[in-house]
């Protein structure tokens, strides 16, 4: 047992705890990851890597690696509802223009969202998370199995090939996945529908380059009367899988042999395709949540907190905004510039994130069955298979307008920019504005930008390639001031006391914007400074009146590292 407790021992090097590890280097806490796998995770699995995951990722600086090896713009065109990937197409839902490196995302943000399977992200994180610790932190074959608090720490029981040790720290971040031996440890339950559907996961080694000319795109929805399923076309070369809903208590999971599977496959794909199935698995589509994400010196992160159906490419993008949340809060409490009830915010803020995400997905996996309906899906056997006849004869056919409507009613499932950029947080560690706030950009798909307290900071280009948001830094707080009190502000943070975290003056010009707002705009009248959380969300606006700048912001620091009573709104019922 090691005679000083870790700062952290983060359990899972899943992309939760990966990331956990980056920004706990980043910070200099001790801290060891513990992966119960021999290596990470060899399946592509989850793919849609939203912008507010890109600029965490450009914060750590990993963006660049990641759309480096990201799927190329053109191979991103469509969505696509088919008999099969190389048979008849009832209907396609064209992205141009809403997704990856386009205006679009380009006016809001110093980056953009990507697709990249896990397979290949996680080999990234696990290299900055090397590079930015001089070694390897995460210790493979090491399971979590339970584990002790005392007031001052946890010590927690692993176990590995050679026994099982014990491991002591000061807080251990459970970020182990669905079936989280963290959470169930702490005696925590999850809530909310366990099972929505059962899908089979097909994962084959192909080259589907050929199919894509025709429809280029990651996904394809297979929509037969006997077959429902979807592909994912992880690499044109290389991954894809498919996902097969399927009834277990029917077709046990074990029936699916590799014969089978392959039958499957050839036949969702349409046409001779030569493949490698290089995996078999079965997964249950879920809505839930963890009823608590904290207890005591235990926290949760990523799906050990939450999971839900992947019908909108949300639940590693959820994870990664917890840790975003939570390890700034953590190293301020291990230091002694926080109360531990500043821990508290952490489910206060993200839980009712993870609520409005799960029912997205919900609601993005019932209304799949629009386009089910508009295709025919319903008829009688005899009926639809006459339907697709004619629609095989005729390309005019009426029903595909119908289709096409039914198709682009699902939008919201793939390109909706509240879910593509930061949360709003509705409570927790800020303080409302003592001032009108303006709001110089409408609303659109539920995303507006501004300086309300609970926002993320909004990006604005201060020089050319520097955004408000890469002068954040997890260690400390930012004030960004107007320029003509930044001098008289930085020398009022420099007298804050040892007690609260440092604040880092930026001085904000009014001029200084992206193709959206500029500062001016986001200020709406008399300038004002706006302080940020290391998280980027904003935490305190300077109020309409002022007069003594040092006490107004030292109040601001200490109500928010040493919040009281915090309440959450009422947390809305999870979609069954
Ligand atoms: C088939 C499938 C498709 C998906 N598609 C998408 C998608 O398109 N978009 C999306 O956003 N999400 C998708 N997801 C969900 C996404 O993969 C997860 O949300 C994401 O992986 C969660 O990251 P995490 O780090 O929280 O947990 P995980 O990735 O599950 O990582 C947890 C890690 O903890 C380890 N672990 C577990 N127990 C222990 C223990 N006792 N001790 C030590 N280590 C332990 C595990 O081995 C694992 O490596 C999909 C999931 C599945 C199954």
């Amino acid at each position: 047992m090691a005679a000083e407790p870790l700062d952290l021992l983060i359990v899972g090097a899943g992309p939760a705890g990966l990331l956990s590890s980056i920004i706990a280097s980043q910070l200099g806490l001790s801290h060891r990851v513990i992966e119960a796998r021999g290596g990470l995770h060899p399946e592509p699995s989850a793919h849609v890597l939203k912008t507010h995951a890109m600029e965490i990722y450009r914060r750590v600086g990993v963006a660049e690696a990641i759309h480096a090896s990201a799927t190329p713009a053109q191979l991103m065109r469509y969505i696509t509802w088919c008999d099969s990937v190389a048979g008849l197409i009832y209907g396609q839902l064209d992205l141009t223009g809403m997704r990856g490196d386009v205006p679009r995302f380009n006016n809001i943000s110093p980056t953009h969202s990507a697709n990249l399977p896990q397979s290949l992200l996680e080999p990234i994180l696990h290299a900055r998370a090397r590079q930015l610790a001089g070694g390897d932190m995460v210790n493979f074959g090491t399971a979590f199995q339970g584990f002790e608090q005392t007031p001052e720490c946890v010590i927690s029981t692993v176990l590995t090939q050679e026994g099982s040790r014990q491991i002591q720290s000061r807080y251990v971040i459970g970020a182990d996945g669905a079936r989280s031996a963290v959470r169930r440890a702490a005696g925590i339950t999850f809530e909310g529908p366990r099972v929505l559907a059962n899908f089979l996961a097909i994962h084959i080694k192909s080259d589907v380059r050929p199919l894509l000319t025709r429809a280029p795109g990651v996904l394809f929805f297979v929509r037969r009367q006997v077959q429902e399923g979807f592909f994912i076309m992880h690499q044109p070369v290389g991954s894809q899988v498919f996902m097969l809903r399927f009834d277990p208590t029917r077709q046990p999971f074990e029936s699916f042999d590799e014969r089978r599977c392959a039958a499957i496959i050839e036949d969702a794909m349409g046409y001779e395709h030569r493949f490698e199935i290089s995996s078999i698995d079965q997964w249950a589509m879920s809505a839930q949540i963890a009823t608590e994400y904290r207890r005591g010196r235990v926290l949760l992160v990523g799906d050990a907190a939450h999971r839900f159906p992947p019908t909108g490419g949300l639940g590693l993008n959820t994870g990664i905004e917890d840790v975003e949340n939570l390890i700034w809060k953590l190293a301020a409490v291990l230091r002694g510039k926080a109360a531990a009830a500043l821990l508290d915010t952490h489910a206060v803020e993200t839980r009712p994130i993870a609520v409005r995400n799960t029912n997205q997905s919900v609601t993005n996996h019932r209304r799949m069955q629009e386009v089910d309906a508009a295709i025919g899906l319903d008829q009688t056997p005899a009926a639809f298979s006459e339907l697709k006849q004619a629609l095989a004869d005729n390309p005019q056919h009426e029903r595909f307008a119908a289709i096409q409507s039914a198709v682009r009613a699902q939008i919201a499932h793939f390109a909706f920019l509240e879910l593509e950029m930061a949360a709003v947080a509705e409570a927790g560690a800020f303080i409302p504005a003592a001032r009108p706030i303006a709001y110089p950009v409408p609303e659109l798909e539920g995303y507006q930008p501004s300086f309300q307290p609970g926002n993320h900071i909004p990006h604005l280009w201060l020089a050319p390639g520097v955004s408000t948001l890469d002068r954040l830094a997890f260690d400390r707080f930012t004030l960004f001031a107007p320029e003509e009190s930044a001098a008289a502000w930085s020398s009022v943070a420099s007298r804050l006391g040892d007690d609260v975290m440092s604040v880092n003056v930026i001085s904000l010009p009014a001029d200084a914007r992206s193709p959206i707002a500029s500062a001016a705009d986001f200020w709406g009248g008399k300038p004002y400074a706006v302080l940020v959380r290391p998280d980027g969300r904003i935490g305190w606006v300077e109020p309409e009146s002022c007069h003594d700048r040092f006490e107004q912001l030292q109040r601001a620091m200490r109500a928010i590292l040493s919040p009281g009573a915090l309440t959450s709104r009422p947390v809305e019922r999870i979609l069954a």
